[in-house]
């Protein structure tokens, strides 16, 4: 697939519809005209954040014995903001356009030209506008009582470095992750859920020795790249870009984006940054505690420097979706739609389908459906036609649908179709569950090696 392929393929609106139909999202608060950028997940939706955050967590903290997990509250501490440098430094530049009215950031502004009513040059003067949510804890409404919703998750592993080192005994380098969902006051919130007040992040700090000779940087840019080809995105929708100097945060020493191909073009997935010691530097210098790391063979305390991966859920989300979503014509004549779903990030992996709904075939069916609902996420559907009931599971992007028929009273067999290929083939049922395991094995993405991949 080259770019102009993947800018002519489908629009943004078919997405948001068929999200909104099937119950993967939907605008939120809908009943009383929504919420500007808010959105809620349907059924299919929480199925797949889930399965989101599952293998993130599975490829970022079990699989490894170098990176342990948290969960840090979202309101704490005012001093955190001021120590990390959001209290000062977390604006983005907010203008308005003379003529229309609409609220834009300045630095996102093409040839002094709005986006909305496409006037040039009539803009107020630019402000900063801090993008923390502001809150007050407790009865009393005064300054003593501000506190912020968290604009990361970051900050939550760097106060607690000490705690978890020292719980844990882990020696450099090791990381600490956290799932969790991160507050912004965007001013500007377009694109679905691309980009939203309230989102979810997905971040892991790697603490090593600043005199490790191991490129880390490097090493977690390939590591990330894997983890998107596991959940089976087409690498010609991914590219890094590596940030110039006059773009880098406060922070950051380097700074990579793994980028996607979106419907508007390229937009950041997830930041790769090298934080040097930053911020455990800042967080000792605020709290007066001294955040270092006691290296025995050096008999030496040390400041670590941090490496970071971090993604949010919805941005990965929206990715799947852009990227599985087809319209095709088969051979003989009719149209589906399908999301070519990755079998380990679709919402459901197989649905059980009775040729028909019939008093018979139903004790069957539903016979069928007990033996894979334990073992596969799953879905089971009688209403309307057979071939009506494929184009919606293909829709929703289902990998197999097990089809029960009158044959399977006499002969105990089902057929199973696959989404892709549209093959369909006949198994036992005491041999379904390891056939369709077998036929998923089979559907996943081949992930390639640490060293095949170029950065
Ligand atoms: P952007 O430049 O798009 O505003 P950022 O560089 O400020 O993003 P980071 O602070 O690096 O973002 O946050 C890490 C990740 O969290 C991003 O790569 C993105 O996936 C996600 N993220 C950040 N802001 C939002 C948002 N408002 N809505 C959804 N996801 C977000």
């Amino acid at each position: 697939m080259t770019e102009a392929d993947i800018v002519e393929g489908v629009s943004l609106e078919a997405i948001v519809s068929l999200a909104k139909r099937r119950g993967f999202v939907f605008p939120s608060a809908e009943i009383y005209g929504g919420f500007a950028a808010s959105y809620d997940y349907g059924p299919l939706g929480v199925e797949m954040k889930r399965q989101i955050r599952e293998l993130w967590w599975q490829a970022m903290v079990r699989e490894r014995d170098d990176i342990v997990g948290i969960e840090s509250s979202i309101i704490t501490n005012s001093k955190v903001w001021e120590a990390s440098g959001h209290l000062d430094t977390f604006h983005d530049p907010m203008t308005d356009c003379l003529n229309c009215q609409a609220r834009l950031r300045s630095d996102q502004i093409e040839e002094n030209t709005c986006p909305e009513c496409g006037s040039v040059g009539r803009f107020t003067e630019a402000r900063e506008f801090n993008l923390m949510l502001k809150t007050n804890v407790g009865p009393v409404v005064d300054a003593s009582s501000v506190a912020y919703l968290r604009p990361e998750t970051a900050q939550g592993m760097f106060i607690n470095f000490e705690n978890v080192q020292q719980s844990t005994r882990k020696r450099l380098p090791f990381g600490i992750a956290q799932i969790g969902k991160s507050f912004r006051n965007e001013i500007t919130t377009k694109q679905f859920i691309f980009r939203t007040r309230e989102f979810e992040q997905m971040e892991m700090e790697f603490f090593c020795d600043p005199q490790d000779p191991f490129d880390w940087h490097t090493y977690w840019k390939k590591e990330r790249l894997r983890w998107y080809y596991r959940l089976g995105v087409n690498p010609d929708r991914l590219r890094l870009r590596d940030h110039n100097p006059e773009e880098l945060s406060h922070y950051s020493k380097a700074t990579s984006d793994i980028e996607v191909h979106y419907q508007w073009g390229w937009g950041e997935l997830e930041g790769i940054a090298h934080r040097g010691e930053y911020d455990l530097s800042a967080h000792a210098a605020h709290s007066g505690k001294s955040l270092s790391y006691f290296d025995p063979d050096r008999n030496e305390h040390i400041i670590p420097h941090v490496v970071e991966p971090a993604v949010g859920v919805d941005r990965v989300m929206l990715m799947l979706l852009s990227d599985a979503y087809a319209e095709e014509t088969l051979e003989n004549g009719d149209q589906r739609t399908v999301l070519h779903f990755a079998p380990d990030v679709a919402p459901a992996e197989v649905a059980v389908l009775p040729l028909s709904r019939n008093e018979k075939l139903g004790p069957t069916a539903r016979r069928v459906y007990d033996v894979v609902r334990p073992r596969f996420r799953s879905q089971y559907d009688d209403a309307q036609s057979i071939g009506r009931r494929y184009r919606r599971q293909d829709e929703i992007g289902t990998p197999l649908a097990v089809t029960v028929d009158f044959d399977t009273i006499d002969d105990d067999a089902v057929t199973i179709r696959d989404r892709d290929t549209m093959k369909q083939t006949r198994v036992s049922i005491s041999e379904l569950p390891e056939v369709l395991n077998q036929h998923l094995v089979a559907m996943r993405p081949h992930i390639p090696e640490y060293d095949e991949i170029d950065v």
